[in-house]
């Protein structure tokens, strides 16, 4: 019997998934697999967290996959050399895989096609990660958008999103007559080795369930419990205001259909109208994001306000670890860094916080931010963490001009008004009182002896005075915006 091989990728799904369900309907056996080519990725290998989490979901994948008599196929790359392998034990005369919309990935994928078809393999390929083609949205002048909301706009206005497709039939009739070899997903090592008794993932398991049972699990809770307040309360990180999706979406345990498609279903009136537009629109960032990156592939490194290139980035090692540990001595900061270490996620409104302290506060370049959330996320997404970066330090697309500098501490105070996310990720300043939480060092010695903080000792001294730190970097703007 005849077979097609159905490449996943990140779409680590059954649902809405365009190669498998056109592979089933060719009526030939049917065979999901996986290969592991980091080093394919150019220059941004999948990071710690992104592996962890890949384990996690390739093991759901697998175990979705056996209870619908299939399974997953699990190998090491080159790509290109592994399917041919696979196509030469297989007999498989077919080769289907969802688009990863990637300038890195576009000429490997192109090759892979290019060979395959010269071997006589039928390639077809299909999109279901983004609800648009990235060419499909320009100005009337018929380039990119670099502003979100003109962008949002027009591709809302434009806009037909298909129902998302059911989770299609496998079973025997779709199984080969024997499977061809897997490697084990251990082979892979994704998951990070214990260092000194510390279990660098645990706090990550407690909080995710990685896999598309996991995915609809969060979206149905979301869109019961939360979206109608999503407008108000997704600012706070103090609460779970917004759906926590980012990872099951960057992975593609969800796609974007299903995500759209489900919160319409659910409005009825105009208020739940209003809440679903303001998060749909979140949606249409990470749409915005991939429309950026389509058109400057070079984005990830290379700021898009060309004169940012000649910033006068500091270099400041100790600076960059303290803001990677979590120890920069303002603590919504360091609420966030360390929230981001435990989860791999961090709260949108504190990504920002810290993205301006880094750029603006300690003066470290933009893709210093990138580099390290690229390893620390398990939503680390090349375009949405390559078009907020840039957006951070004020060298990207849209309104977000260097000069606008986030105070650490009225952000703290406006957003996390009772100290529940400090105190939570922070707990060495659980005792001090609401008044001083976002900025220990102005409580009087007897108020920190109370609440048992030592500035220096149980928690650092702010590592810049914000003001000074702000006119600093107002200077080093003057530097790029008058050459
Ligand atoms: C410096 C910085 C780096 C970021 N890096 C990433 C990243 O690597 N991967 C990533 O998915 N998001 C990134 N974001 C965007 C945003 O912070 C996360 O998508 C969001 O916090 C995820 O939480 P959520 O799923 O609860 O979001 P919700 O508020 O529930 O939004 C729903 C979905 O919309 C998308 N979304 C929301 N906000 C944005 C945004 N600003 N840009 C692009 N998509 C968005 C996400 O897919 C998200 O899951 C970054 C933001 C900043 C400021």
């Amino acid at each position: 019997m005849a077979a097609t091989l159905v490449w996943f990728r990140n779409d680590l799904r059954l649902a809405d998934h365009p190669a498998l369900t056109r592979a089933t309907e060719r009526g030939e056996a049917v065979i999901p697999v996986f290969i592991w080519a980091s080093e394919e990725e150019g220059d941004w290998p999948p990071g710690g967290a992104h592996r962890w989490w890949l384990h996690e979901s390739l093991h759901a994948l697998d175990t979705d996959l056996r209870s619908r008599s299939s399974r997953l196929i699990l190998r090491s790359g080159p790509s290109l050399d592994t399917l041919r392998a696979l196509i030469d034990a297989t007999g498989a005369e077919a080769v289907y895989w969802n688009a990863r919309h990637l300038p890195a990935l576009h000429a490997r994928d192109a090759e892979v096609r290019d060979a395959l078809e010269a071997d006589g393999i039928a390639v077809r390929t299909f999109a279901s990660r983004i609800l648009h083609h990235p060419d499909a949205v320009e100005t009337t002048s018929g380039g990119p958008y670099h502003v979100f909301t003109p962008f949002w706009k027009k591709l809302r206005s434009q806009l037909e999103v298909a129902e998302p497709l059911p989770v299609p039939r496998l079973g025997e009739r779709r199984a080969p007559a024997s499977w061809p070899e897997s490697a084990s997903l251990d082979d892979f090592d994704l998951t990070p080795v214990e260092q000194d008794g510390v279990d660098w993932a645990e706090a990550m398991r407690a909080e995710w369930t990685p896999g598309e049972a996991g995915a609809q699990d969060r979206l149905e809770h979301f869109i019961e419990e939360a979206l109608i307040e999503y407008p108000t309360e997704r600012n706070r990180p103090d609460k779970r205001g917004s759906s926590m999706l980012s990872p099951y979406l960057h992975h593609g345990e969800l796609g974007p259909r299903q995500v759209w498609h489900a919160v319409n279903a659910w409005v009825h009136n105009g208020a739940m109208r209003e809440a679903a537009d303001v998060f749909l629109s979140e949606i249409g960032w990470r749409e915005f994001g991939y429309h950026m990156l389509h058109h400057y592939p070079d984005l990830p490194m290379e700021p898009l306000k060309a004169k940012f290139a000649d910033f006068p980035w500091r270099d400041d090692a100790e600076a960059l670890e303290r803001w990677q540990r979590g120890q920069t001595g303002f603590p919504i900061v360091d609420a966030g860094m360390r929230q981001l270490w435990a989860l791999g996620w961090m709260h949108n409104r504190v990504r920002m916080i810290v993205g301006s302290f880094l750029t603006k506060d300690l003066l470290l370049s933009w893709q210093n931010g990138a580099r390290w959330f690229w390893d620390t996320l398990c939503d680390g997404d090349l375009a949405s963490n390559t078009l907020n970066w840039q957006w951070v330090g004020g060298c990207g697309p849209d309104a977000q001009p260097f000069f606008r500098v986030f105070n650490p501490i009225t952000q703290g105070e406006k957003f996390d008004p009772d100290g529940t996310y400090v105190r939570h990720w922070v707990p060495e300043l659980t005792e001090l009182p609401d008044a001083y939480l976002h900025k220990p060092w102005e409580a009087p010695a007897e108020v920190l002896t109370e609440a048992g903080v030592t500035l220096g000792s149980t928690y650092p001294e702010p590592l810049v005075d914000h003001a000074e730190a702000r006119e600093r970097a107002l200077d080093a703007y003057q530097t790029v915006r008058s050459s």
